[in-house]
């Protein structure tokens, strides 16, 4: 009887372990051999200012260069990578990468207003986070104002107290702060004026309604009016028609990013097109 009832469990638990598990599995065995073998490359995509049109800075966006499925973008990878606290060395490949480049492009002429970097909850929960990447930055000889360091409203609601302090210490540390995905996260309008931001980032969910509905449209005046009055700038994600630019420029949203502008692209093209206005 026991023997059955273990033989019944097995098979529970197989059964359990879905098509899901088993996918995250082997794509964790998978990212393990990727950090290893050096298979995550950056992307950036251009932020533009709305009032004179001008190149603000860039997001650096990871994608994975896998050997056989090609290139596989963050949403497939980065959420299987925080669950299993792979995000701490993929975190750390990526900040180096990005310095790497930025440290290449400053050498070689091409200016950087700046560059934005998404971090994970994990990252920053890591009680050497600020000291490690303080040290790496000034490895690279850069500036730390270079840098923004993009947080989401989860992330936040995971340690609070923890989360706002560790924010707080790096903007003492000179880095910009930039809330990621605005408006998606229930974060409460309470906790936000302590955070140390520079800016708002609107998520593309409510760009892409614009002109569409109204509610949207509601919540992206309102995102702009709470910038102002905490005196943080606000950029709007996922710009893809002159229509949505038009809005937010009337309604006096600092900037923006979306595939009207630029989409994510290899470095190599980033180099070429300011060496191509240059020369
Ligand atoms: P995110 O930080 O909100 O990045 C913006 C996403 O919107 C990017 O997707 C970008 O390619 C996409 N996007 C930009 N313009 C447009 C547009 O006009 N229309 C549409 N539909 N989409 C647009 P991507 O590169 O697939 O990244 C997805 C998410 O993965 C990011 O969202 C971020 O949360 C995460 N991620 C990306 N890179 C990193 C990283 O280096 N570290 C961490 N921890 N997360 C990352
Ligand atoms: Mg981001
Ligand atoms: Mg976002
Ligand atoms: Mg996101």
């Amino acid at each position: 009887r026991a023997k059955s009832l273990g033989k019944d469990r097995y098979q529970l638990y197989s059964e359990e372990l879905t098509v899901d598990a088993r996918h995250n599995l082997s794509i964790e065995q998978d990212l393990r051999q990727a950090l290893q073998s050096d298979q995550f490359v950056l992307h950036y995509q251009p932020q533009y200012r709305l009032d004179n049109q001008k190149l603000c800075g860039f997001e650096a966006l990871v994608r994975w260069h896998h050997p056989e499925k090609g290139l596989i973008g963050p949403d497939k990878f980065i959420p299987v990578a925080e669950e299993t606290q792979l995000i701490v060395p993929l975190g750390w490949q990526i900040l180096d990468k990005v310095f790497s480049r930025v440290a290449n492009w400053i050498r070689t002429g091409v200016d950087v207003p700046m560059m934005a970097i998404n971090i994970s909850p994990q990252q920053l929960l890591q009680a050497d986070f600020i000291q490690r990447l303080n040290l790496m930055v000034d490895q690279y000889g850069l500036a730390r104002n270079l840098f923004e360091l993009e947080v989401t409203e989860s992330m936040i609601m995971q340690d609070p107290d923890f989360v706002i302090q560790q924010l707080q210490r790096l903007r003492l540390s000179g880095y910009n702060l930039a809330l990621d995905d605005f408006g998606t996260g229930f974060s409460s309008l309470d906790r936000i004026k302590y955070l140390p931001l520079n800016r708002i980032k609107i998520d593309k969910s409510f760009t892409r309604d614009i002109g569409r509905n109204p509610k949207d449209e509601a919540v992206i005046i309102s995102a702009i009016a709470l910038g102002r009055s905490l005196g943080v700038e606000v950029l709007a994600e996922g710009v893809e028609t002159a229509a949505q630019c038009e809005f937010l420029r009337e309604h006096a949203c600092e900037s923006a990013q979306g595939y009207l502008f630029g989409r994510p692209v290899p470095p190599e093209v980033i180099t070429q097109e300011v060496k191509g206005a240059l020369g």
